[in-house]
């Protein structure tokens, strides 16, 4: 595949050329290289979709600073049409065809519903389906929600066929009276490049080569309806933030019969205040007093699933970790299973009262006795002179 091409060197502008630069740039090469007007010209198709996808791009200021910085890495995917890391699903939604074509043709149904048409161009314009993008939403879920998985309920637009007139718009239908069933017409068409034909989609059947005799009342025509809906969504244990999940069908309606996108949700999930969470394991502090720690002792703690009792050996030192073998997330997103770690942190006092100063005075003597602490400060004798 040979290298991508600079979208600047692509529009042939500077890099710091305004957007009506970008835009009369693009305009120059829209009417050059329109696959309509070069049925000739084999290159025509992939030059006009170059210059597509560059201005896509440099019309955008945020995809702009993007690919200033980053190059085609940082807007890689605007021209994938796949899914792919969500910037190829949603270009279409934010691109203003309609308007780029109206100025070229004067109006009236040319064939392209935004960037999925691409693979339309060559010759034949009849409307071609094309699939709506896919639409992300972000959804926050409890640390809880998250572990044990959920029952969400969203409210949103969901554009559908309608039920009516089943998607057709209207009922006894008959051939088209403007384009004779063929569903185009053939204009001639008045520009600066001089005049030529132009076979367009017929602006009354939409190019289906149909009218409706009685037009749909519920949907007015148009053959979908838009309603606002409430979805259940069942959010799996251990999802995670930055997961998403896949609503199939619900994201923008489609176009031509083309089917809906996608609906994306995308997780964020709420710290808890005790519990810490690393993928699938779970990390707990344990606070303990010195005695605690020296003495070593049962305790009962918290864990996901209800608390358990544990022993702390004597002689518990902050950090000392414990493992709790399957009590981290159970998670029915990758089948796995995490533990649980208790972290000690003894907990040093910062104030006492006479009588446990003097209790700490007298333990302080005895505990000097240590090897450790007697080696050391042997050290620190001969160390003196
Ligand atoms: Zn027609
Ligand atoms: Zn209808």
């Amino acid at each position: 595949m040979a290298t991508k091409r600079d979208y600047y060197e692509v529009l042939g502008v500077e890099k710091t050329a305004t957007q009506a630069e970008i835009k009369s740039a693009f305009r120059k090469l829209a009417k050059k290289y329109h696959p309509d007007l070069n049925k000739d010209n084999p290159d025509a198709a992939e030059k006009f979709k170059e210059a597509s996808e560059a201005y896509e791009v440099l019309s955008d200021e945020s995809k702009r600073k993007m690919y200033d910085q980053y190059g085609h890495a940082g807007v890689n995917g605007a021209s994938s049409g796949g899914f792919n890391g969500f910037q190829g699903g949603f270009n279409g939604a934010d691109f203003d065809f309609g308007d780029i074509f109206d100025s070229i043709f004067g109006g009236g149904g040319s064939s392209f519903s935004g960037f999925g048409g691409f693979g339309g161009f060559g010759g034949n314009s009849s409307p071609r389906a094309t699939r709506g993008a896919d639409v992300l939403m972000h959804m926050s879920v409890s640390f809880e929600e998250a572990v044990f998985g959920c029952e969400k309920k969203i409210k949103l637009d969901v554009t559908e066929d309608c039920e009516e007139c089943d998607g057709k718009g209207g009922f006894d239908p008959e051939e088209c009276k403007t384009c004779h069933g063929s569903g185009t017409v053939t204009r001639e068409q008045h520009s600066i490049l001089g005049a030529f034909l132009s076979k367009t989609t017929c602006p009354d059947c939409g190019g289906i080569g149909k009218t409706y005799k009685k037009k749909c009342t519920a949907c007015h025509g148009k053959g979908k309806v838009t309603k606002n809906k409430t979805l259940t969504v069942n959010v799996p244990a251990g999802i995670d933030t930055g997961n998403r999940l896949r609503v199939s069908g619900k994201g923008n309606p489609g176009s031509n019969g083309g089917p809906n996108g996608d609906l994306y949700l995308e997780f964020s999930v709420e710290n808890h205040e005790y519990f810490i969470r690393e993928e699938n394991d779970i990390y707990l502090e344990i606070p303990l007093t010195i005695t605690e720690a020296i003495l070593g002792c049962k305790k009962e703690i918290p864990t996901l699933y209800g608390n358990v009792k544990i022993n702390i050996p004597a002689g518990t030192d902050s950090g000392d970790k414990q493992r709790i073998k399957g009590k981290g997330i159970d998670n029915k997103t990758n089948h796995q299973k995490g533990d649980m770690y208790l972290i000690m942190k003894v907990i040093t006092p910062k104030k006492l009262n006479r009588n446990q100063k003097k209790l700490i005075d007298e333990l302080n003597k005895t505990l000097l006795e240590d090897k450790v602490l007697s080696e050391f400060d042997n050290f620190t004798k001969k160390n003196a002179k």
